[in-house]
């Protein structure tokens, strides 16, 4: 296989855009508070005003500034002339036999991006996306084979979780009573792209995410993964704080450089030193490790017993995912057989040792097929349309 590019130029959309009105969401409530007194708002005033316009937007869901109605009509007029509330606007919804949903959103410029919705038993799990595509280039993974990459914007990032809670229904009515159970209780950052390659719009959406005023998403909630961009990992514990998973997937430099080639910049041992000081700082409980099933490649038992090694004494669970194979796939699905075997062997050790369950394999939401669905599906349209004369 040839050696692909560790990292590329990406572009990332300017928060504000000069001309225009200013996108509230997103913002940290200091950036609020800050376009506030840029566009008129007193400044002693400022900060009661962002606590007012914080909670319409993420505690009630609105997006009308008409709504508001603790502010000053004069004064919603004024926000409605200089701001929007704009999230990604849902291009297409599917919805599995299983309850999962996928949604294909549209961000600025027309890019699109896909997110899932997992429901389970007493909770559910939304899995959003970082960037269009991705600068790195993992072999077994789709995502990694995109060409065009940009950067989410903070708005993009938060709006995904808000766009899901708009289609689940599940902004709160005021006065009624609070209900516990929540449809969309954790957010997994395992979508498209490296979140830790766009840290600071990463960081803005889930500190909105998890603002006691709003979402309010505890940090335990939130699982960011990784590919092992170790110099972002010490932040992502100190300014974030969520929980992490690690895109391990090998036990030797070797295979590690051909899986995840950003190994070759920081490896295996670089990683495991960064991931020893995570939970401390963080306060998180255990690094997920994922562990992505290639037959013949990286799941022998020698492999699981070298992973336990690894790993030893690192607050861990071993996530294994049976590879989700696309069009072109250079590897193949490790047997059931296999994966069990390889499971137990980690059991043994003492590590919980969960098989990731393919989820709306009929509507391919799986992991690492995100995108190359939307892409397939698109193709057979144009293929339908070409083949009535229309095309
Ligand atoms: N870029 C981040 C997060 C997105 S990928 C990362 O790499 O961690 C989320 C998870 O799905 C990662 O563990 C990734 O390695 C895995 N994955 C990617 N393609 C896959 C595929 N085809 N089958 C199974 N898992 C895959
Ligand atoms: Fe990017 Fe993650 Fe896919 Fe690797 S596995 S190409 S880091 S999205």
């Amino acid at each position: 296989m040839a050696d692909a590019p560790i990292t590329q130029d990406v572009l990332t959309i300017p928060r504000k855009l000069p001309e225009g009105p200013v996108n509230l969401v997103g913002l940290t409530r200091d950036a609020m508070r800050d376009v506030l007194i840029a566009n008129g708002t007193p400044e002693k005033q400022a900060k009661m005003r962002v606590g007012q316009i914080w909670q319409w937007i993420y505690q009630w869901g609105v997006r009308d500034f008409d709504v508001m109605t603790n502010l000053s009509k004069a004064y919603r007029a004024e926000l409605a002339e200089r701001f929007v509330i704009e999230i990604p606007e849902v291009v297409s919804k599917q919805v599995s036999e299983d309850g999962t949903r996928k949604w294909l959103v549209r961000i600025a410029g027309g890019h699109e991006v896909e997110v899932v919705y997992i429901p389970e038993e007493g909770r559910g799990t939304l899995c959003i996306s970082s960037q269009v595509g991705c600068t790195l280039t993992c072999s077994f993974c789709h995502t990694g084979t995109q060409k065009l990459v940009r950067n989410l914007t903070a708005a993009e990032i938060v709006g995904q979780v808000m766009m899901a809670r708009d289609d689940l229904e599940e902004w709160p009515t005021p006065g009624a009573p609070k209900d516990e159970t929540r449809l969309l209780s954790n957010i997994v950052l395992m979508g498209m792209g490296e979140p830790l390659y766009n840290f600071e719009n990463v960081r803005d959406a889930m500190k909105i995410a998890m603002d006691a005023e709003g979402i309010q998403l505890s940090r335990r909630r939130i699982t960011l993964s990784t590919s092992g961009v170790v110099p972002e990992i010490a932040r992502t514990a100190e300014e974030i704080g969520c929980q992490l998973a690690v895109s391990f997937h090998a036990t030797t430099d070797e295979v590690r450089d051909k899986l995840v080639p950003i190994n070759k910049r920081w490896n295996i041992e670089a990683l495991l030193e960064a991931l020893r000081a995570y939970p401390k700082v963080s306060n998180s409980e255990r690094i997920t490790f994922e562990y992505v099933m290639l037959n013949g490649v990286n799941d022998t038992d020698e492999d699981a017993r070298r992973l336990i090694k690894l790993i030893d004494g690192i607050p861990a669970k071993i996530n294994l995912i049976p590879f989700n194979e696309w069009p072109g796939a250079p590897y193949t699905r490790s047997s059931n057989n296999r994966i069990r075997a390889f499971a137990d062997i980690i059991y043994q050790a003492g590590y919980a040792s969960p098989i990731r369950k393919p989820r709306g394999e009929d509507i391919m939401a799986a992991c690492g097929q995100l995108k190359s669905a939307t892409e397939r599906a698109r193709k057979s349209r144009a293929q339908i349309a070409a083949e009535a004369g229309l095309g």
